[in-house]
């Protein structure tokens, strides 16, 4: 039987929430929070791990990371390999040869700035010819999906077409390619939830629509200075929370 490969956040407990060894390969996630909550903090760490090595349960992949709001920086990438490389460094246990260095986990992340939404859509539709090129290629990260529709977008009922569009493209990569697809999601206020018109409610942005194409949902969230990742839909998992850190290698336990 094919070995299911995943990548691991390195922090277990939302590895264990999303599935159990990390993120599936074949499908679409999407994590959603407000700023600071770490989404970014988390696309890279998952850009760095989908490259550990096979002989360490990892998925031996290159990743691909569209940035439509600029918050990619290369000094905390850096950072987050380098927290990587020295994890695995003593997992191997001084046994095996160094599994990977900072510069080869730099140049396996391909990185794409999207400006707007327009270029945002193209690199999508590029996106076949570049995976065909690069077969090794086994995460996407969006960060973020909901900034270039969320400003100076008055029809609604193009951005509702748009975004179904992009949410059925990224399943057919994801299934077709055999890559994870991570989409990072801002959050919206909604008012008069559950009958009572008064209540506001934080909820994941770019509609229901978009949301229902989305077979995982993770919310990440703060209560004092406590970070939470609470597991709202699955293919293989239940509802559950779970208690993570953003520390300076990167998401742990
Ligand atoms: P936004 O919606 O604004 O993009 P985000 O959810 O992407 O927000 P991140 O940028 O991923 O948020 O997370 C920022 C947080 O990560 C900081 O507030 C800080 O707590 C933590 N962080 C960033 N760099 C480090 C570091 N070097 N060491 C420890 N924690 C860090
Ligand atoms: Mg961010």
């Amino acid at each position: 039987q094919k070995q299911k490969f995943m990548i691991t956040t390195f922090c277990h407990g939302l590895d264990m929430l999303i599935g159990g060894r990390g993120i599936a390969l074949g499908q679409i996630t999407e994590f959603c929070g407000v700023p600071g909550v770490g989404k970014t903090q988390l696309g890279i760490q998952l850009s760095v791990n989908v490259q550990i090595p096979r002989s360490m349960s990892g998925a031996e992949g290159e990743a691909i990371y569209i940035d439509t709001e600029g918050s990619f920086i290369v000094q905390r990438v850096v950072e987050i390999a380098n927290g990587t490389i020295e994890k695995l460094n003593e997992s191997s246990d001084g046994k095996n040869d160094l599994p990977l260095d900072l510069e080869t986990v730099l140049s396996r992340i391909h990185y794409f700035r999207a400006h707007d939404y327009i270029e945002l859509l193209a690199l999508i539709k590029i996106m076949d010819q570049f995976l065909k090129e690069h077969r090794t290629v086994k995460l996407i990260v969006i960060d973020s999906i909901a900034f270039p529709f969320r400003q100076n977008f008055s029809d609604m009922m193009l951005r509702t077409r748009l975004l179904n569009m992009i949410a059925q493209d990224l399943a057919i990569i994801a299934e077709s390619f055999e890559i994870a697809v991570v989409l990072l999601n801002q959050m919206t206020t909604r008012f008069g939830n559950s009958g009572n018109s008064d209540k506001v409610t934080l909820v994941p942005a770019l509609g229901d629509s978009f949301n229902n194409k989305c077979p995982n949902q993770i919310i990440l969230y703060w209560r004092e200075d406590m970070r939470f990742a609470h597991l709202v839909k699955s293919a293989s998992s239940q509802e559950a929370t779970v208690q993570y850190q953003i520390t300076t290698s990167g998401i742990r336990d």
